[in-house]
Parts: C-alpha cells; structure tokens; sequence
C-alpha cells in the first residue's frame, strides 16, 4: 500500500519550497504550503492550487502553527544576501522563533523534521572542501551574521529538540542551487547574471571575480531532500548536499554571456563585506549515507534557468516551459 503521508513545507511558496511541492505531491503525499510571501508568491506555486492534494496557506513561521502532520520540511526564510539583510532582525526570527515553532509541532505531532540549513555556517571557510566536521569561520557580528548565525542557533535547537526530546530531524547543509523559478530581482549571482545578460545589461561581477562558488541545479537538489528524508531513523546529518564542481564567478559571468549569445560587457562592483572567498562541498557523507550526488551539470542546468528567465522576461502571459 502507497504510504502517502501528510507533508508541511515552510516557505514552500520559495524556489526550492516549489520545487519540493512539487516533487512531494508527485510522489503521492498531501502537501500543506505554508509561506508568508516575503520572498516566495503564489505564482511560483500556481500549477499545484487545483490540485486536491495541495493546500496553501498565508502564516509567518514566528508566530505557532497548530496543524496535524506526519513530516515537516522547514525551509522559510529568505536565502538572497539582498533579502535576508534587509530586516535582519526578522532574519533572526525567522531563523530562531520559526525552528522553535516548528520543532515544537514536531514534538508534539511526532513528525520527522527537515532543516534547510546552509554551507554559510561555515561562514569565510579556511578549510577547502567543507567536510560536516568543520565547525566554520563565522563573524557573529557582521551582516551577514543574521543569516549565518540565525541558521547556526536553528541546528543548535534541532540537536537539542533531538536530544533532549527524541525528536526525529534531518538537517541539510545546503551550498549554491540555482533554477528556474528563483525571484529575477532575488539578486542572488545566477539570477543576476542571466537577466542582466538577456537583457544586454553590464554583468555586475563583485570583487575581481576570482572568488568560488559551487553550484546545483534545483532538481539535484530537491532529490537529495527527499533521500535524507526518506533514510533510515537516526540518519540526522548534518549532511551538505551541493554540486562539488567549483566555479570562478568570472567564469560562470563568461559562460552566461557565451550561452545566452549576448552583448553584455563585464563590470567590476566592490565585494560585499564578508564575502566567502571560496566554497565548495564535500559530499562524501551525502554519497555514502544516501547514494546522492548532483547528475545535472552547470553547463545543462544554466540552459534550463535562462529558458525560464527568457519566458519571464518577455511579456507574454503563457504558460512557464516545463
Ligand atoms: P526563497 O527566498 O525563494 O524562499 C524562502 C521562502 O520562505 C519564501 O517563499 C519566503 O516568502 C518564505 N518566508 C520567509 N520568511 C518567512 C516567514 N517568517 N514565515 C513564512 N515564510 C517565510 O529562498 P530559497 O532559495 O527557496 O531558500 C529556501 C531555504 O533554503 C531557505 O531556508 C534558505 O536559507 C535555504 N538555502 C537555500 C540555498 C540556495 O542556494 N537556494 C542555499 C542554502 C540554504
Ligand atoms: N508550537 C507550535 N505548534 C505546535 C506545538 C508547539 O507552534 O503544535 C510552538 C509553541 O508556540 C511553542 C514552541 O512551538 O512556543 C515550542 O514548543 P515546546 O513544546 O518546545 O515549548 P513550550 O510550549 O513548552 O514553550
Ligand atoms: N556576486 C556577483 N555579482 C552579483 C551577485 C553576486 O559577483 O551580481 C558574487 C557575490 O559577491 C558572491 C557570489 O557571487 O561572491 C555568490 O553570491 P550569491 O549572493 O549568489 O550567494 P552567496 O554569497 O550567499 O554564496
């Protein structure tokens, strides 16, 4: 018999969160989104509202969330430097309160609980890859501390709901994912670069460009979600899951103008304060405790995004590509 489960997704109206809708009530699950539309819409989640086993609803994770459910995703909260900075305190709610809420309707239901947590709690890393055990160079201060903290304190309470109350958590260190349906103003760098090319605007490169990062596409990363999910009890991560092939962000600008064919010239911007210089995962524990790894190369899933943001650029109101 199929075991269809009763799903909550937290920030589910996001780019990841409407992937992951998708993906759960695919798989045979009844999904309940809750968002509060900060940075996701209902737009990213549009194909699914006709759908009976899909249900949205408009709720800020800070304050408590009385529902019944057999497994809980908590991935609200804005991802885009640009966004999470500005309201960092709400950041920091979102991060501490929204994980206190959710693992408080874990406790009480019973539900196994996701953390979309994140490669920043490694912070500027000094070592290279990133392995689970490296325990990160994080400035608890700075302006990006309100993410990067923010999601330290979430895996903190995650470990302690665990041990202290048996709760059942996965927690994904998640690094670089791009895709379709990412906000084209989210200004994170792929979406930045790919409508900045398509519409033949400067490509805003921060810093001299020489600065990494490690980039999967959404689809990749959305399996690896429902792996560590789906794996046996006791499997709690932290586990990073990320495409370990690494990028220059002058080459990933190069390789957007070269795919996109377009007229755009390179610019030179100052680099954002406490930009990590390098990052880039080692996906050793996801490959042996999940059989995951990233199928999907940067090359085929750049073509992908920037079919979308074409479509979304242009002013025809058809249907988004599959
Ligand atoms: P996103 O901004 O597209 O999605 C976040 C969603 O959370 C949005 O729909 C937003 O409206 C919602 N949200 C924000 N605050 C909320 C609140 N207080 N209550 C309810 N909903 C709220 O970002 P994303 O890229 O889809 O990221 C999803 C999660 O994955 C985030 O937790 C992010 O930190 C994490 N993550 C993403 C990446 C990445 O590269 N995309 C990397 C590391 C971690
Ligand atoms: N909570 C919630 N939904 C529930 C159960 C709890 O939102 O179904 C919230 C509740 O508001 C509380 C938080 O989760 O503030 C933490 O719950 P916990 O049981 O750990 O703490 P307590 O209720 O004892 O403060
Ligand atoms: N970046 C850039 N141009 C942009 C946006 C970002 O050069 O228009 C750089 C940014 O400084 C960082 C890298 O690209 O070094 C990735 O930035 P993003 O905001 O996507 O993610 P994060 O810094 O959180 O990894």
């Amino acid at each position: 018999m199929h075991d269809r489960k009763r799903v909550l997704v937290t920030g589910g109206a996001g780019f990841l969160g409407s992937f992951l809708c998708e993906r759960l009530i695919r798989d045979g699950h009844d999904v309940l989104c809750v968002d509060n539309y900060f940075t996701g819409s209902r737009e990213n989640v549009q194909h699914l509202l006709d759908d009976p086993h899909f249900e949205l609803v408009r709720h800020d994770v800070t304050f408590p969330l009385y529902v019944e459910v057999d497994e809980i995703f908590n991935l609200a909260c804005p991802a885009s430097p640009v966004h999470y900075q500005f309201d960092p305190v709400q950041t920091v709610k979102t991060n501490v309160h929204g994980a206190i809420n959710m693992l408080g309707l874990a406790k009480r239901t019973g539900a196994r609980i996701f953390q979309a947590s994140t490669s920043e709690v490694y912070g500027d890393p000094d070592i290279h890859p990133q392995p689970e055990l490296y325990r990160g160079s994080v400035n608890p201060i700075g302006p990006r501390a309100c993410y990067d903290e923010g999601k330290r304190c979430a895996e903190t309470l995650f470990f302690d709901y665990h041990r202290q109350y048996g709760v059942d958590i996965r927690v994904a260190r998640i690094f670089n994912t791009y895709g379709p349906r990412m906000h084209p103003n989210d200004g994170r760098v792929v979406s930045n670069f790919i409508v900045q090319a398509l519409q033949d605007q400067p490509i805003t490169i921060f810093g001299d460009g020489t600065q990494t990062r490690s980039f999967c596409y959404v689809e990749d990363l959305i399996e690896g979600f429902v792996r560590l999910m789906g794996a046996p009890r006791g499997v709690t991560g932290p586990i990073n899951l990320g495409n370990p092939s690494e990028f220059e962000v002058r080459e990933l600008a190069e390789l957007v103008i070269a795919l996109t064919g377009s007229r755009s010239e390179i610019v030179y911007r100052p680099l954002p304060t406490d930009d990590p210089t390098r990052r880039k995962p080692d996906i050793g524990r996801a490959r042996e405790e999940l059989g995951w790894e990233p199928t999907i190369s940067l090359r085929d899933g750049l073509e992908k995004t920037i079919i979308y943001f074409d479509w979304k650029l242009s002013e025809r109101r058809v249907s988004p590509p599959a």
